[in-house]
């Protein structure tokens, strides 16, 4: 198959890739599956979900507790996949990598231990109109608690950034800024570095929200220079149940625990505890082992198809669902970023997402439909709602095509 994406990458061996994902090959309604969700969820590899069953028959205990040799091999394995995350995130040190549950619960790491300490009263947190609620809410939470509050610094009607308004609101007041590096809904790719280096020019410490950016782009946080950075396993050709939490040495260090509990501890008694070093003061209890061992797998997935390769193959099919999406009479893009990862969200004149989407699963296709958990953007641009699709490195060509013949179908239908 000849795929081969605008720039000099080569092309991707697509057909071997999707033979990689059993779930691709199976029908929904009676039609072939056309998956174009990744933004939600990412199907996940034949090794992933090998590797979870290889690990649960044969090398399973719970870490960093037995002498035995069981106990020992999973720590091992749970160590290198650490590690294996390090390398990928290009991270100086493996003590700055924290395993949690999602980019939710790495994002409300830093707000409770990094961020709420040391917020005071008219403090400000700054974060963009294009934010996922997850890089809202805790901010929010935080905020109200300390009398501090969340500024958002807007867009433009392409759907960018407005970065001379962001650089208005990144004044004396503001303790700490968070951005996505490519929004959910609008697949705009900020210029990241330039927000880091702002950030710091003022003096403030930045996290980056990547749970749209590592799936699909190259990442380097030590060139990169934020203070943290999240994604999530499951966006990422991985497991559901593990997220990761990359934060500088020097943060985390000086971070107090934000939960309680076994692994996390360096002596306990009833005068007072305690705490290990980073990473496993932020990682109370039993993690989700397996799911953390079968990320390397994921990762390792996406390093061998190179990952300026897979972005060049997903620049090929965002280009052409741009192309198609729009040529559509009544269909609006929304947003025109100059660049753009993984997901184009449209309205569709007289026709309400909602049915388009349900319509559209009983032809095979999976989009999302709804507010995407972005209601502020969803607000800025006058919508209640959207339909989104998005693609990930086992999408083609053809599938692009069959989804903007199988839509205008659609829409011609309910228009009636
Ligand atoms: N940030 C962005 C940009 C997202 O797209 C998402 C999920 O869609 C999240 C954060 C939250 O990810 P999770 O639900 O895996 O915690």
């Amino acid at each position: 198959m000849n795929e081969a994406a605008a720039g000099t990458a080569p092309a991707l061996d697509v057909t071997t890739i999707r033979a990689e994902f059993p779930i691709l090959a199976r029908t929904v309604h009676g039609r072939p599956l056309l998956f174009l969700d990744s933004a939600a969820s990412s199907q996940k590899p034949r090794r992933v979900v090998e590797e979870l069953r290889r690990f649960y028959y044969e090398d399973y205990a719970n870490i960093h507790r037995g002498v035995y040799e069981l106990s020992q091999r999973a720590s091992e394995l749970h160590d290198q996949s650490r590690r294996a995350v390090q390398r990928f995130l290009g991270a100086r040190d493996w003590r700055e990598i924290v395993f949690v549950r999602s980019t939710t619960e790495a994002i409300n790491l830093v707000a409770w231990s990094f961020v709420r300490p040391r917020l005071a009263p008219g403090d400000e947190i700054l974060v963009t109109e294009m934010e996922h609620h997850a890089n809202i809410v805790p901010w929010q939470i935080v905020a109200a608690e300390r009398g501090a509050r969340v500024v958002a610094a807007p867009i433009t009607e392409a759907g960018e950034l407005d970065l001379a308004a962001l650089r208005e609101r990144l004044g004396p007041r503001t303790r700490f800024v968070a951005v996505t590096w490519v929004s959910n809904v609008l697949g705009t790719v900020n210029p990241v570095a330039e927000l880091v280096r702002l950030a710091h020019e003022a003096g403030v410490p930045i996290l980056i929200d990547a749970a749209q950016a590592v799936p699909h782009l190259p990442v380097d946080v030590a060139r990169l220079g934020c203070d943290f950075l999240a994604f999530s396993g499951h966006k990422t050709y991985g497991p559901t149940g593990v997220g990761v939490l990359y934060g500088r040495l020097e943060h985390l260090e000086a971070m107090p625990p934000w939960q309680g509990g076994g692994d996390m501890i360096d002596r306990v008694s009833f005068a007072g505890t305690s705490f290990a070093e980073p990473p496993f003061r932020f990682e109370a209890g039993t993690p989700d082992i397996a799911d953390i061992v079968a990320l390397r797998e994921a990762l390792a997935f996406l390093e061998e198809l190179g990952r300026a390769r897979v972005a060049a193959h997903e620049a090929a099919l965002v280009a052409r669902l741009e192309a198609r999406l729009g040529a559509l009479a009544g269909v609006r893009l929304l947003g025109r970023p100059r660049e753009r990862a993984s997901a184009v969200a449209f309205t569709v004149e007289g026709v309400h997402h909602q049915d388009l989407g349900t319509l559209l699963d009983l032809e095979g296709v999976c989009i999302r439909t709804g507010h995407h958990c972005a209601m502020p953007l969803h607000a800025r641009l006058g919508l209640a709602g959207s339909a989104r699709a998005s693609v990930a490195v086992y999408n083609t060509l053809e599938e692009i095509d069959r989804f903007a013949d199988i839509l205008e179908r659609t829409i011609a239908t309910l228009r009636g």
